[in-house]
């Protein structure tokens, strides 16, 4: 296949070379001004200064208007294949009440259960397409989608497949995870007889069937305990899934279980305290930071300033999910995390690409750099600062995904 060019490129931010753990200061960044990218087969060539590269054998895309360019963003933590929504839940929430009380009243996320067994595959795969076009529009290229309201064997497949088709259709990289253990489901009693079910009878088919690679469990009172949770975790690890928990939302308890089991990530963390930080960073586990369910429960955000300064990675997403982040505005919601936590554009930016990687165990893209996928974003200013600045309303002109440009606001 023949090679493209693409420039010139106001400042292109490859993000590379730059710390995994740890804060980061925006003199950290390197910015290639006036540049340009080199694609072939999908994937970045090399990338440099414009007039260096104009004269390349290529087909050139001249672009004329001010532009910066970074990897393509990764959301890695969503439930974004679901039917219905959670108006209801929201009503009572304003009203004063709890996510737990919300739960027992029969809201939270078994409501969400009941409307997603009844919707098809078919049903489900189609507004998950149209969830994936509203990332892209933001400058997502890669998106974790998480099963889990199916919690039994045939709505959980039914679930991950409508992923897998997602994903064959659509530009965006869909990676899917196993979150059969979301919540004890009304057809059993017992939690440790459910984790039993789900590793007998439904990740055996996941695993051959490859549906999903992942496996998380929602680690807080109400739902699975953390001594259960260990074994459970265990027993999937030596299946052969990569790991991921949703830990220490409300309660401590799940970040040292994800330690425990080198999970990949531990993902929420809004009671962490520095007890778990330290078993996090020994481990190496990735804090996975989710802004947008602290806006939609009003609860504070995770300790993302703390987190970065006491050493680890920090990864942000949406945690899209009809019940407590229902907006999916991953960009709105990482450049309020900014201006609360006091982030800077260089931790944003890292915990929107190579650190989002790294939580996600992929090694061919966040980082813009010769041999890697050229999933790149495109946004229409010539200063990268004005992106979180404008809090999300400065949309990308233009997405790219595997050296293919995706329909986005202009096509
Ligand atoms: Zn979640």
């Amino acid at each position: 296949m023949s090679k493209t060019l693409i420039g010139p490129v106001s400042q292109i931010l490859p993000m590379d070379n730059m710390s995994l753990n740890g804060p980061l200061k925006d003199s950290h960044l390197s910015i290639i001004k006036n540049g340009a990218i080199l694609i072939e087969n999908g994937h970045i060539l090399t990338l440099g200064s414009y007039e260096d590269l104009k004269n390349e054998n290529a087909k050139k895309i001249f672009i004329e208007q001010p532009t910066v360019a970074l990897p393509g963003f990764i959301d890695a933590h969503t439930h974004i294949c679901f039917a219905g929504n959670r108006a209801q839940d929201f009503a009572k929430r304003i009203e004063g009440k709890s996510y737990l009380e919300i739960q027992r009243e029969g809201g939270g996320i078994l409501h969400t259960v009941k409307e997603t067994r009844y919707a098809t595959q078919e049903e489900l795969t189609n507004s998950l397409l149209l969830r994936l076009d509203q990332e892209l529009l933001q400058g997502v290229t890669t998106v974790e989608i998480k099963s889990g309201y199916g919690l039994n064997v045939s709505e959980e497949l039914k679930i991950l497949k409508a992923i897998q088709r997602a994903s064959n259709e659509h530009y965006i990289t869909c990676i899917p995870t196993c979150l059969a253990a979301h919540l004890l489901p009304a057809d059993f009693t017992n939690t440790k007889e459910y984790l039993a079910f789900l590793l007998k009878e439904l990740l055996p088919i996941v695993s051959k069937k490859k549906l999903a690679k992942r496996v998380d469990i929602f680690i807080e009172q109400g739902a699975f305990s953390a001594t259960e949770s260990f074994s459970y975790l265990k027993a999937a690890k030596n299946m052969g899934f990569e790991i991921t928990v949703h830990a220490d939302q409300f309660h401590v308890g799940g970040s040292i279980v994800a330690a425990q089991v080198k999970a990949c990530s531990a993902d929420h963390l809004e009671a962490t305290t520095e007890l778990e930080m330290a078993q996090l960073l020994q481990a190496e586990v990735v804090p996975v930071i989710l802004p947008g369910a602290s806006l939609g429960l009003g609860i504070p955000f995770a300790p993302a300033r703390k987190l970065l300064d006491f050493g680890l990675p920090l990864a942000i997403a949406s945690d899209w999910n009809p019940g407590t982040a229902p907006m999916g505005k991953l960009l709105t919601q990482a450049a309020l995390l900014a201006t609360y936590e006091k982030l800077s554009a260089a931790e944003i930016f890292a915990g929107l690409t190579y650190r989002a990687a790294k939580a996600l165990r992929l090694v061919d893209r966040g980082i813009l750099a010769p041999s890697l996928r050229a999933d790149i974003v495109f946004f229409p200013t010539a200063d990268y600062r004005q992106i979180l600045y404008y809090q999300g309303a400065l949309l990308p002109w233009k997405s790219m995904i595997k050296g293919e440009f995706c329909c986005v606001n202009i096509c």
